[in-house]
């Protein structure tokens, strides 16, 4: 089979293949800088995993209590040291993003402290955590208050506002790197650097946290090497690297990860127990293949950008803009347009690609929502997959892919499905 032959029968026309060949022609300057980072990073893991000494027993399974447990331990410090952290915590017992998130605002958060977001409302699920909106066990019930600044109408921070806010209970600043499905920009290390320095500078003894979450491994630094105190993701999107089937980590200081410990598993015993059941070599062969992987997803997430910008679509980020992570919005502009690119998505997945998405109501949205995922892992969002709400500008959130190449068919299948629906016409590729 030839390459055309191979993508014919995957379901894209040759004029569609075509158009996507035209793109990339123009991307080759942008891969390779995607590359040299991926270059870069894959580095910094070799160089970590040799100084912690990785070696075979690290791979072994430890069951009860799991005292003792090289492994578990061997990784916290390659992922310390990826970060430029103290420590870490990198756990199989952390389920999710959201659940490191809430380990370490629980953990370093008292009653009457207050909890300060300077970038707006964060990502829906910690609006529970928080109690924004109020829930059972959020900080709220526990007698930690919440303040809010928004960003201004451009995407910036609110230096005035901000400052105004930060008062005598202030203990904990949270700043959301990525946009999550939110139209805003995603901040880049640098803007984040600048924010943490000038609250620092109002309050010296603030804490910071950085929701990391698909920012890992896109820019050569991370939030804890521009003064971050604690950042936090999960290990089903970026660091997981794809084969990481569960788990989350928060890197920082050793005084906030030590409490963070003790939260998730109970004061006193903290990181010396959690037993890691046999998981770690997929946490560390994850997080070693994690810098690519990265690249592969963001070479999708440029040239999907590309392509549909070059349709009239609107795409954030446009196709020209740096990149803060993996996250890239298609507004579609129809409930039509969300759902061909959907079924485009999934119908180029290697797993359940012969199921159709439609949209259907979801806790915490107001509006029907559409998903598309074809992963090995459930929920994993580092492999291919577009969700989004079905209300205006019916923007599809798309992220990941294991494979550039992946990623790369699944945008042409996509797009593939808006001709064949009318939605894009034959003459404009
Ligand atoms: C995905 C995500 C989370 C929550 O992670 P889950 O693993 O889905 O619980 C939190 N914040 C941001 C910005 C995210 O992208």
């Amino acid at each position: 089979m030839t390459l055309l032959e191979t993508y014919e029968k995957n379901g894209i026309s040759p004029s569609v293949y075509r158009f996507g060949e035209r793109v990339l022609a123009a991307l080759r300057l942008r891969f390779d800088a995607v590359d040299e980072m991926a270059e870069l990073n894959q580095g910094k893991v070799i160089l970590a995993m040799r100084e912690a000494r990785v070696d075979a027993a690290c791979f072994a399974a430890t069951t009860g209590y799991g005292y003792d447990d090289v492994g578990r331990e061997r990784l916290e410090q390659v992922y310390a040291r990826v970060f430029g952290a103290q420590a870490a915590l990198v756990r199989p017992q952390i389920t999710c993003g959201t659940h490191a998130l809430t380990v370490a605002l629980s953990a370093n958060l008292l009653p009457g402290d207050e909890l300060l977001s300077p970038v707006g409302a964060p990502y829906d699920t910690l609006q529970e955590v928080i109690g924004i909106r109020p829930s059972p066990c959020s900080l709220a019930e526990y007698g930690v208050t919440y303040r809010q600044v928004d960003l201004l109408p451009d995407g910036s921070f609110d230096y005035p506002a901000i400052r105004a806010a930060i008062g005598p209970k202030t203990k904990l600043i949270t700043i959301q790197r990525s946009k999550g499905y939110a139209t805003r920009p995603s901040f880049s290390v640098a803007q984040i650097g600048a924010l943490i320095a000038f609250c620092k500078g109002v309050k010296p003894d603030v804490l910071v946290m950085v929701d990391n979450c698909y920012g890992e491994f896109v820019e050569a630094l991370e939030p804890t090497q521009v003064g971050a105190d604690m950042a936090v993701g999960s290990l089903i999107k970026n660091p997981g690297g794809g084969l990481a089937p569960i788990g989350g980590y928060i890197v920082g200081k050793k005084e906030c990860i030590e409490r963070c410990a003790y939260r998730l598993s109970a004061p006193g015993l903290g990181q010396e127990v959690g037993a890691n059941l046999g998981i770690l070599p997929s946490f560390y062969q994850g997080f070693f293949l994690a810098p690519t992987v990265v690249a592969g997803a963001l070479k999708g997430a440029i040239f999907a950008a590309n392509c549909f910008e070059r349709l009239g679509f609107r795409v954030i980020p446009n196709a020209t803009e740096d990149r803060h992570d993996i996250i890239q919005a298609v507004e579609l502009g129809s409930e039509a347009g969300m759902r061909a690119f959907c079924k485009g998505i999934q119908a180029a997945a290697p797993v359940d690609s012969y199921v159709e998405p439609i949209p259907w109501a979801m806790p915490g949205y107001d509006s029907d929502v559409i998903m598309a995922a074809g992963a090995f892992v459930q929920g994993s969002s580092i492999e291919l997959s577009a969700d989004g709400p079905i209300r205006a500008p019916f923007a599809v959130y798309f992220q990941g892919g294991l494979t550039w190449y992946h990623a790369k068919l699944g945008i042409l299948r996509a797009l593939q499905e808006l001709v064949n629906a009318g939605l894009v016409p034959e003459e404009a590729l």
